[in-house]
């Protein structure tokens, strides 16, 4: 059984006070709760996560960082390290965000790289891949995620389907307000289950969670949910308030289909 993931992607967003009352607000929720196949993460800036661990501990949400280097100590001014993330006990990172591709110039090697150093660190990571406007309306979405999949993973062991994730996210509908449909969003999710079993065997494909993002919300949740292959979200602007994001959860709690 595959897990729903919640995670929201805080982005550069939230001051120390801010994370604090976020997490105080949400960590009594889940008291007396079965969250059943449910996961819900949040990834706060570099700075408070561990602020963010304090406040959150002994409930079920779990931290991610935003970005990880892609080396592993010495002279790289602003960067953190995958080590320095385990030794906070941070178990998820995500790479490759269209927003680091974009405005960071992030190749597909590189967040490789960043991919391997998670992985020798013991710390999940949340692989996004997604097309642009121009290259889905010229017909191009199918090449553009494969090929970065290829790019990202190629020649990567993974043992446990719990050992990544992979965030669908069109990167037309990234805080734009327009969120894929939940026809076209499976069609590409099922697009990546696909190359994962090609890539790896169908015993581990069918157990990893591929998520979507693109401006999902609580409204729009289960619509994208009900899809086969659709195994959570990675979220924005609406992970940034608890009420919201807690809706989200307890949607993803009522979700039926597995
Ligand atoms: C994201 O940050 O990855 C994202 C999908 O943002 P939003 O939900 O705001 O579109």
């Amino acid at each position: 059984m595959r897990d729903i993931v919640i995670a929201g992607n805080w982005k550069m967003n939230k001051d120390l006070a801010e994370v604090r009352s976020f997490c105080k607000a949400i960590s009594g929720s889940f008291t007396g709760k079965k969250l059943g196949k449910v996961l819900p993460i949040i990834a706060p800036t570099y700075p408070f996560l561990s602020a963010a661990w304090r406040e959150l501990e002994g409930s079920p949400v779990k931290l991610a960082a935003q970005d990880v280097s892609s080396h592993t100590s010495g002279a790289f001014t602003g960067e953190v390290s995958a080590l320095m993330l385990a030794s906070l006990g941070v178990p998820y990172c995500i790479v490759g965000h269209s927003e680091r591709r974009q405005y960071h110039n992030e190749s597909d090697a590189l967040i490789k790289e960043k991919i391997l150093q998670l992985i020798d660190a013991g710390i999940k990571p949340i692989i996004c891949v997604g097309e642009t406007l121009e290259q889905r309306e010229v017909g191009h979405t199918t090449k553009i995620v494969i090929d970065q999949l290829d790019g990202c993973l190629h020649g990567i062991n993974i043992y446990s389907p719990k050992d990544i994730m992979i965030a669908y996210e069109p990167v037309w509908a990234i805080g734009t307000g327009r969120n894929a449909t939940g026809e076209q969003a499976q069609e590409v999710h099922r697009l990546i289950r696909n190359w994962l079993t090609s890539q790896y065997n169908k015993v581990l494909s069918d157990e990893i969670s591929i998520l979507y993002g693109g401006s999902v919300k609580p409204e729009n949740l289960a619509e994208l949910l009900v899809m086969q292959d659709i195994d959570g979200g990675l979220i924005g602007g609406a992970s940034l308030d608890a009420a919201s994001y807690l809706k989200m959860i307890e949607i993803s709690m009522n979700v039926s289909k597995r």
